[in-house]
């Protein structure tokens, strides 16, 4: 099966039509018409096989992963998602696979009515890079500089599962003895492969987070991230930390936190806000269907610090997942 064949598979399964696509793929480029008043949000998230995701993993799921992992990041930003473009690096020209992937990405593209307008399609080892393009109003862009002293901490969603997921993949005893057990396990390993985006909160956070980052190197080094763009420090309290019914029940206290903090992979929201607006905040991010924990606070010393249950600061795990650390 030859490029052209395969660039067409892609093209046919993977239809959203958008009116501000004015030519998609087919051409040398796209054409593509962005609505008065907004600004392009873009970003790009490469994945490698066997580095970003386990080499068995199903091509459905590799297929929405790289576009969950993206429009993670216009979540976090506060944008509308509209366009991707697809550069696919493939050992073969495997129309099995290419199938099954893009059905995977397509189901989250239509989910978000995003049009895929263009790629690449090269060979070589199992690489998938998306870029993908969001909309929003240029002063309502969340941004990871903007947290003050005092504002309170949130994350939305759970943390620590895919981390956990990891795990139950690396060792395929580990919980699957009884099939309540078995059950908590796939809801793990789900997480690890099948991200979910937070585009409805991270719009619901526009003009109301003061800062804004998604999590995918684990907490600790995402929120660092915002502590360092903002001139700040954060203090989480570890009991408030949320945790899946699934993580909760299969890992003890002390397997579990550090995968809280440290894990990675979460593609949740952690943003800050003024106190006084949390319980509004908090309210209106649970209708929207992936509630908000308060997690802590922002002070005026520098880092992130985690405090137990007295108030006394516990021991960080290693920082987030960084290339070329090692
Ligand atoms: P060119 O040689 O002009 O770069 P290509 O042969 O690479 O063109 O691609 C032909 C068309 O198919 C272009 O519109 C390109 O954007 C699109 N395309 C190629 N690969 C992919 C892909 N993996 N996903 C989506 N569109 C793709
Ligand atoms: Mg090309």
């Amino acid at each position: 099966m030859a490029e052209f064949d395969l660039i067409e598979l892609i093209r046919a399964r993977c239809a959203v039509t958008r009116e501000d696509v004015r030519l998609g793929i087919g051409d040398d480029a796209a054409l593509l018409a962005v609505p008065a008043g907004q600004v392009v949000a873009v970003s790009t998230d490469t994945l490698v096989s066997g580095i970003h995701f386990p080499k068995d993993t199903s091509p459905h799921d590799v297929g929405w992963k790289s576009l969950a992992v993206n429009l993670s990041d216009l979540a976090a930003m506060g944008a509308t998602p509209a366009w991707a473009t697809l550069a696919l690096t493939l050992p073969q020209a495997d129309r099995g696979w290419v199938g099954a992937f893009i059905d995977g990405f397509a189901a989250l593209a239509r989910e978000f009515k995003l049009a895929l307008v263009g790629g690449d399609t090269t060979q070589g080892p199992l690489t998938i890079t998306v870029t993908v393009h969001g909309f929003v109003p240029e002063n309502l862009a969340l941004r990871r500089h903007g947290a003050h002293v005092g504002d309170a901490v949130f994350v939305t969603g759970t943390l620590g599962d895919a981390a956990a997921g990891l795990r139950m993949l690396r060792d395929p005893a580990l919980a699957a003895g009884n099939p309540a057990t078995a059950a908590m396990r796939a809801a793990l390993i789900d997480r690890l492969d099948r991200p979910m985006p937070r585009i409805a909160q991270g719009l619901l956070l526009r003009g109301r987070a003061r800062s804004c980052i998604d999590v995918s190197d684990g907490l600790a080094a995402d929120l660092g991230h915002i502590c360092q763009a903002s001139g700040v420090g954060a203090e989480i309290d570890l009991a408030k930390l949320p945790a899946s019914p699934a993580l909760f029940s299969l890992l003890s206290d002390s397997e579990r936190v550090p995968l809280q903090l440290a894990g990675g992979d979460d593609y949740e929201l952690c943003f800050t806000a003024e106190a006084a607006a949390a319980d509004d905040l908090l309210s209106d991010l649970a209708r929207s269907g992936c509630a908000a924990t308060r997690i802590g606070r922002i002070v005026a010393e520098a880092g992130v610090r985690v405090l137990d249950a007295s108030g006394h600061p516990v021991e960080l795990p290693r920082a987030g997942w960084q290339h070329f650390s090692s």
